[in-house]
């Protein structure tokens, strides 16, 4: 399998930033590592802007890119056409599933294959895959392998962390793309490389698409695609709880509950395995359907007291809405 490490550079609208997309992709740079992380080819593509004719103030100055060299790229679809079929027979197949299976996506942060598919859906290019798309973040790997797991640093930080050579400016395309792949290549642990991501621009459509991976820590699912929030809060896979251990569902002792309407939380409590945090997210797609994105992982019992006061704030809250306070 080939990794390949893709960075993209876009330009955004200033007075007339209602347009779609807002971001337009006008660089995409990437490199081909191999199996053991080896630099085997490289991917630069310019491109001819058709939504913004102007350089964002912001951008201009990040990207170090002017409307005068961008004039000389192709078009986005002429670059897209190229790239994919620089990444592979397998991304060039876009029936249901089958894309992408003999590599896989690399980027920085999570941002970048949604913007992606969001300028081909834009073009009218066929989706690169029928649901989710697997992917490595990098950004996210360089904080598993070398710090607390969470915290996001920038591109530079890293590269200066793991004494990189900077011998290309950033903020290009390629260049972005050549030090991610060097950041991956030290991040090779497969306990680390375990840690996939999923790009959910195209949610799964099906049951049978939905996806479920358990993590060292923590279990994931990615519900289909509904019409609204009540329509996935009737399904039970939704809002069921089920042991990450066991495998079976699990009974609830606090209900889902959400202080903010976007994250809802549940406390579960197996017998064998003790207790269990739920956590939902509600997301909207691009045409205003919705999906949820939930994980569950085992807690200790004074972290299931926090969720118990979190419940009982929100309920003090709604109490004290109605009564007009
Ligand atoms: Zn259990």
């Amino acid at each position: 399998m080939n990794y390949i490490v893709l960075d993209l550079e876009w330009n955004q609208g200033g007075e007339d930033a209602e347009r779609q997309p807002v971001f337009e992709i006008v660089e995409i740079g990437a490199v081909k590592l191999n199996e053991q992380m080896e630099q085997t080819d490289e991917f630069h593509g310019l491109i001819r802007p058709q939504i913004y004719h102007k350089m964002h103030r912001v951008t201009g100055e990040l990207i170090q890119l002017d409307m005068e060299m961008l004039k000389e790229g192709e078009t986005f679809v002429e670059v897209m056409e190229r790239f994919l079929a620089w990444c592979g027979d397998a991304c060039g197949d876009v029936s249901a599933g089958s894309a992408c299976e003999q590599f896989i996506f690399c980027t920085w942060g999570t941002q970048d294959l949604t913007e992606l598919q969001r300028n081909m859906k834009y073009y009218g290019m066929e989706p690169l895959s029928g649901g989710p798309i697997p992917y490595l973040d990098v950004q996210k790997l360089f904080s598993i392998a070398y710090e607390d797991r969470k915290i996001r640093r920038n591109l530079e930080y890293a590269v200066d962390y793991l004494h990189i050579a900077k011998d290309v400016p950033f903020h290009r395309a390629f260049s972005d793309a050549y030090y991610t792949g060097k950041i991956l290549a030290q991040c090779k642990d497969p306990k680390v490389l375990r840690n996939v991501s999923y790009d959910v621009y195209y949610p799964p459509v099906r049951r049978e698409d939905e996806i479920k991976v358990q993590f060292d820590t923590y279990c994931k699912y990615i519900s289909r695609q509904f019409a609204d929030r009540e329509e996935a809060f009737r399904d039970r896979e939704v809002v069921s709880a089920k042991c990450d251990i066991c495998h079976c569902n699990i009974r609830k002792k606090i209900k889902w509950f959400s202080g903010n309407g976007k994250q809802y939380y549940c406390l579960a409590y197996c017998e064998k395995h003790g207790y269990l945090k739920g956590k939902i997210r509600v997301r909207k797609t691009d045409d205003d359907k919705v999906y949820v994105v939930k994980t569950t992982k085992f807690i200790t019992e004074e972290q299931a007291g926090e969720i118990q006061r979190r419940r009982e704030h929100v309920s003090q809250m709604r109490k004290k809405h109605r009564s007009g306070r």
